[in-house]
Parts: structure tokens; C-alpha cells; sequence
């Protein structure tokens, strides 16, 4: 059974027992479902020069050339060579202390060795590889697993307990029903749990996979459906109509329609008294900040107190000033706690937070301490969201049931990923940009580029445009073959005596920070070297050149945003992307401006997993098969999730109590996260 203890199989005993419940394996069941990070596929073979191209290891086929020598190296190591060719190459065929391998190996016959090939000199070599005889099948003709491990288990010992525990249970039962399996074109739940550890070909690992993850991430959108409308079960302030016209005359500036539109879907919510849990989606660029602001300016007109959170002090400056700029003269005392605020300044603001007499708190993860008391909040913006870690999203969380919550992201993504990542929330999109905007021209190049560029920099400074530059390392790092800020700052300094260079990292004091910040924005820093710090937000339109170094180092919804520091003024903006070797995929750049397809391409390239970032999203942290699973089941699982969603809302139905007992097993081992 799924549920013996994984002591019932041979070989098992209580220190191995041990070792595997520290992988969160206690059950067979556990066993079965503990899927193979990668493959070894060793049904090819390959020759020597071919293997060399591989980064990992294959199966080569090749002839022992020369009879195999022994010799003891120092300290009493052996070492036994010899050649190896096939139709086209040769190579140098090493072991380390395996004495007797000399005699295994027959001048003239031909092997299928398993290991990777390198070159020493101008040889080929192969080190320490597996081998047997042609056509043997033991070592070879098959896809092997591979696991993640602890001490104490052997990746033979694990693929030896599972093949066991496979033999014993003799059909693993399906709890999807059978029209749901066919409908979607997936296999059945015991040939996947055999095949995912045991495939015959890729293809068969692949089918192995996709019903596994179909199974994790029904349940996982089952259970977002539920906090979902747990969410709308609770209450949060019913705001009076008011009019927005005071607020407009402010702006330089029409809305957009779509900024109009997503206005009014959140002043919907809000006049509701229903929570809003809202996600604004728009393109670097897009004007986000000025909807937050009229979300903001409903709430203070009806009394209410609001909190806007930015992940970096340097954004939370500029949406303070921004802010201020708009609501001040309407009325509203807008205040700022970020990290450095001093302690005494710290005191003052809770206090009069607390008193009522703020009625704007914008600031960094600082103000989500719990001794930060609001009198009569009501509104919660969090900007630039996906940079938040989990355990500060659950803090957001836990006010999204007695609070309205606004969270605006710029990474345009499908909508099949936002029901994973932010399944919880109502969606706007502000799908347009202010009129007027230009294409950003975007170059990718080599480093053979590399004086052009500075001619480049100079035209811009001639002509009073600003530059960013930016480099993936801040500090020089004798370990690192990477530009740093500093190492570059210094060049460039050199390069141009007359321009004012400066240099900006996250390991610099705040104060510094702002500082450095405050004069780029002035006009009076020409160039800034920076790294990846001013990636979200920062906005000093004057800008119009943006240069990412090493820019084969960042993913490219990443370099998205960093472009989008540039173009935000009338004057005709560029982005030059220099990396070592021409990286096809930086092509893309040149060709689209467009968030979304960028955003596309990158999960394309990526997957969702590493797309995301684990750790960053937190949402699909309980299981690795969320993170790699292709995009076609993820809709699949969702398609089938809302379907049975929507004809049995609260899961109540007999024959979806297989669901509903899983949902509430997660929901339990997730916590309370990511709302809720
Ligand atoms: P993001 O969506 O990237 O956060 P911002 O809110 O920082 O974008 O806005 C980018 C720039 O566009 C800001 O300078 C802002 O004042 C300006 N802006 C916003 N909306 C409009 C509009 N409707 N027309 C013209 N400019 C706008
Ligand atoms: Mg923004």
C-alpha cells in the first residue's frame, strides 16, 4: 500500500529510514511520488568528437586501440591508461584507482563507455567513465534517473528502492476521473508514476510528467479559487462616490483610456465594501503610479488612511515625491518610513499614524512592522509586487480580508500565469502607453563595440541627454570575469574628464543612494553606472541612453525593464546591449518593444520556473513539479480546475472529494499564503 511505511522494503533499515524521512520521504507513497529531477539518456551513442560538444555525460562507442598500462602514482593511487577510437577520432582513456580495470579492457574490442569527454592538450580524454561490452544493456540502452539526494542515499540505492517499491504495489489507483484523463489527453496515474521514474523514451517521461503536474496544479488552482473567495467573504470600507476632476486638474497630463478603465474597475471594487484584491498589469511605462494615486485620493476624500510599499528605498522616495506632488496641494499629509528614516522621525510618524492625522504612508517593507499602526486604513497599494520575498507577501496577505489591496506589477505576462502566480487577485491591464511615446531604438552588440560606444556617449552628452549604464557586478571581484560598477565607473571617469560620472550600488548607505540619485535626476550627473538596482521604476525622463554590459547575464524581461528607464521624456531614446558573444536571443530585443511578447519569449527560453524565481514568488514553492511544468498542462489544469470550480463551488460534491481532501492537505501545508 501508498501508505506503508518505506521500512517494508528490502534493504531499508532505520538509518536509511531516517535519511529518507529527512528528503520527506516516510511512505511508499512518498517514494512514488518523489520524481527524478533530470535524466540520463543513455539509449544514444555517440562518438568521441560529438560527445565533446555535450555538456553532460552520454555513451560513446568506441574501440580500445592499445593495451591498457598501470602505474602507481604517489601516494599509492593507480592509474591505468589507454587509447580509444572510432571512425573518426581518438581519444586518451584514463582511470584512477581502479586496479583491476586492465584487465577488463580487451585490446581490439569495442565498448560503449558512459562519461563526458574534455580535452587535455590537443587529446581528447575521457576520465573515469562507466563501461561495458556492446550490446550488454546494462549501463546503457536506457533512461536512467536521477534524483535529488541526501547523505547516506546513493542515487543506486534510491533507483534500487524505487524499482521495489514499484514491483510491490501492483496498480497505483487514478482519482481523476477517466472522461477528464481522455479529454485532456493524459495517461493514466500508474502508468505515470512508473514511467516517471522508469521511462522507456523521453517522450514517455514527458507524458509521465505532464500528468503529474496536471495533478499538483489542479489541486493548486483549486485551492487559489478558494482563498479567492474567502477573500471576497470578508469586509472592507464602502467608499462614497466622490469626483475625480479636482485630482485630474492636477496632472499634466490626459489618462490614457486604458489608465481611465482600470481607474474604474478599482473605484468599482472600492465602492463595493467588498475587499479588492486587484493586480494592475502594464508595461514599463504604462503610468501605473498615477492610477495608484486616484485609488489613494478616493480613500483619503472618504476619510480613510492608505499605505504605499515599494520594494527599494529608491523607488519609495520617488513615489513619495510624486505623490506629494499630486495630493498635497488637494489636501492630503503625505509621510515617508523607509529603512533610514531615523528612529526619532520613526516615532513621530507612528504616532501621528496612529492618531489619524497621516493620511498617506508610503515607504519600503519597513512599514509593514507590526508596531506601524494605522488608525482607519483602508487601502494597501504594493508596487513592483514580484520583487517582494514570501514571508512579506503573507503579510500583505493578511490585510486583504479587512483592507483593499492594490498591487501593481510591470511584468506583462500570459494569463494562464497570473492564475498561478497571482490566481488570488482580479486582474486590470493597462495595455497602452501616453501618447507620444518612441520606439526605443535597441542595438545588440559585441564588445569589439566597445569604442563606438563611448562616441555614443558623447553624442548624448552634447546633446544633454543622461546616460545609465549597467553592469552585473557592483564591486571588482577577482573571481569574477564580470564588469563591475566600479571597476567601469573608473574607466569612464578616465574617458570622459569633463562629464560627471557617478557610481551606484545596493551595498551604498541610503543616504548615499538618494544622494546620488537626487543629482542624476537634477541634470547634474551625466552617467550612471549602476547595477541592476534602478531596475524597477525609477523614472528621470531626461534619460536617453541605456547601456547593459554582460547584458547575456540577464534574463530579457529583466533587460525589458532596464530599457524602460530610458524613453520616458519627448526625445528619442536608445539601448545598447553589450555582451561577450552575439546571444541570438538578444536579437529580440532589437525587434519588439512589446513587454508581453518579451515576456513570452523569455518563458519560451526559461520555463516558468526559472522564469519566475522560485523563492520570489513563493506561490508554487510546495513542489518541483509547479516549476517545470510546461505551459500547455498548466492550462490544462486550470481549464479543468475553473470548469469544476464553477459546477461545485465549494467542493461539497461527492465524487470531488478527492479534490476537495487535497485542497484542504495543501492549503494546510502552504499555510495561510499567499492571502488569506
Ligand atoms: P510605470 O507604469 O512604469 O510605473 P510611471 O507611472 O512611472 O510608469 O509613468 C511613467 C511616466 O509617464 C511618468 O513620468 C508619468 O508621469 C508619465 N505618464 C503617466 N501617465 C501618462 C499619460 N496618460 N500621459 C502622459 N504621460 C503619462
Ligand atoms: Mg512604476
Amino acid at each position: 500500500m501508498l501508505s506503508d511505511s518505506v521500512g517494508v522494503l528490502k534493504g531499508v533499515g532505520e538509518v536509511k529510514r531516517k535519511a529518507l524521512s529527512s528528503m520527506g520521504i516516510d511512505t511508499v507513497g512518498d517514494l512514488l511520488f518523489t520524481v527524478p529531477r533530470a535524466y540520463e539518456d543513455r539509449t544514444k551513442l555517440f562518438g568521441i568528437a560529438e560527445a565533446f560538444s555535450l555538456p553532460y555525460p552520454v555513451c560513446i562507442k568506441a574501440t580500445v586501440g592499445t593495451r591498457p598500462k598501470k602505474a602507481i602514482l604517489p601516494g599509492r593511487r593507480h592509474v591505468t591508461k589507454c587509447r580509444i577510437f572510432d571512425d573518426w577520432d581518438g581519444a586518451e582513456l584514463i582511470f584512477f584507482n581502479r586496479p583491476y580495470v586492465d584487465r577488463q579492457l580487451e585490446m581490439g574490442k569495442e565498448y560503449v563507455f558512459f562519461g563526458r569527454v574534455t580535452v587535455f592538450g590537443s587529446s581528447y580524454q575521457l576520465v573515469n567513465p562507466e563501461f561495458e561490452a556492446v550490446g550488454k544493456g546494462k549501463i546503457s540502452g536506457k533512461i536512467l534517473p536521477v534524483y535529488h539526494l541526501t547523505e547516506g542515499i546513493s542515487r543506486n540505492f534510491m533507483t534500487d528502492i524505487v524499482a521495489k517499491a514499484l514491483d510491490r504495489e501492483n496498480f497505483i489507483e487514478d482519482f481523476m476521473p477517466s472522461d477528464v484523463l481522455k479529454h485532456y489527453g493524459l495517461i493514466s496515474l500508474d502508468s505515470a508514476v512508473r514511467s516517471v521514474h522508469f521511462p522507456q523514451s523521453a517522450e514517455d517521461a514527458k507524458k509521465a510528467s505532464a500528468r503529474l503536474s496536471f495533478n499538483e496544479l489542479t489541486v493548486y488552482s483549486a485551492a487559489l479559487s478558494q482563498i479567492k473567495s474567502n477573500l471576497k467573504a470578508g469586509s472592507a470600507p464602502k467608499m462614497k462616490v466622490i469626483s475625480l476632476n479636482p485630482f485630474l486638474e492636477k496632472l499634466s497630463f490626459a489618462l490614457t483610456g486604458a489608465q481611465k478603465r482600470t481607474i474604474n474597475e478599482i473605484f468599482g471594487d472600492m465602492y463595493s465594501g467588498i475587499p479588492m484584491n486587484r493586480l494592475v498589469q502594464g508595461d514599463v511605462g504604462s503610468g501605473k503610479t498615477v492610477v495608484a494615486a486616484a485609488a489613494v485620493y478616493l480613500s483619503f476624500l472618504n476619510g480613510y488612511q492608505s499605505s504605499v510599499i515599494a520594494p527599494t528605498e529608491l523607488l519609495a522616495i520617488q513615489h513619495f515625491g510624486y505623490m506629494s506632488k499630486i495630493l498635497s496641494p488637494l489636501g492630503a499629509k503625505i509621510e515617508l518610513l523607509v529603512g533610514s528614516t531615523t528612529k526619532k522621525e520613526k516615532e513621530r510618524i507612528k504616532q501621528s499614524l496612529k492618531s489619524g492625522e497621516i493620511d498617506v504612508l508610503i515607504g519600503t517593507h519597513a512599514l509593514l512592522q507590526d508596531d506601524v499602526e494605522f488608525k482607519n486604513a483602508a487601502l494597501f497599494v504594493v508596487d513592483e509586487q514580484h520583487r517582494f520575498g514570501v514571508a512579506q507577501r503573507e503579510k500583505f496577505g493578511k490585510r486583504g480580508t479587512e483592507s483593499h489591496t492594490l498591487v501593481m506589477s510591470a511584468t506583462p505576462i500570459p494569463r494562464t500565469l497570473n492564475l498561478i502566480i497571482y490566481g488570488e487577485l482580479d486582474v486590470s491591464l493597462i495595455d497602452e502607453l501616453p501618447p507620444g511615446r518612441q520606439k526605443i531604438e535597441t542595438y545588440a552588440v559585441d564588445e569589439s563595440y566597445d569604442q563606438r560606444l563611448f562616441a555614443f556617449i558623447r553624442k548624448q552628452a552634447d546633446q544633454k541627454g543622461q546616460v545609465y549604464i549597467v553592469c552585473p557586478l557592483a564591486l571588482e571581484n577577482e573571481e569574477s570575469d564580470l564588469l563591475s560598477a566600479e571597476a567601469y565607473s573608473e574607466k569612464l571617469k578616465k574617458v570622459f574628464p569633463d562629464l560627471k560620472v557617478a557610481m551606484l550600488h545596493g551595498k551604498l548607505k541610503a543616504a548615499e543612494k538618494q544622494a546620488i540619485m537626487a543629482s542624476f535626476k537634477s541634470g547634474e550627473t551625466d552617467i550612471l553606472v549602476s547595477t541592476t538596482v534602478i531596475e524597477v521604476g525609477v523614472d528621470v525622463p531626461n534619460a536617453t541612453l541605456m547601456i547593459v554590459r554582460n547584458a547575456e547575464r540577464f534574463g530579457l524581461s529583466q533587460l525589458h525593464q532596464l530599457r524602460g528607464r530610458v524613453g520616458r521624456g519627448p526625445r528619442q531614446s536608445y539601448c545598447i546591449l553589450v555582451s561577450h558573444s552575439k546571444t541570438p536571443r538578444l536579437k529580440i530585443m532589437e525587434k519588439t518593444d512589446n513587454g508581453f511578447e518579451i515576456a513570452q519569449e523569455d518563458l519560451k527560453i526559461r520555463g516558468p520556473g526559472d522564469f519566475f524565481g522560485l523563492a520570489q514568488h513563493g506561490l508554487p514553492r510546495y513542489s518541483g513539479i509547479v516549476n517545470t511544468a510546461d505551459m500547455e498542462t498548466i492550462k490544462k489544469a486550470f481549464d479543468f480546475s475553473e470548469k469544476l470550480i464553477k459546477s461545485d463551488p465549494k467542493l461539497e460534491k461527492a465524487e470531488n472529494l478527492w479534490l476537495s481532501q487535497r485542497v484542504s492537505a495543501l492549503r494546510t501545508k502552504i499555510g495561510s499564503a499567499p492571502l488569506n
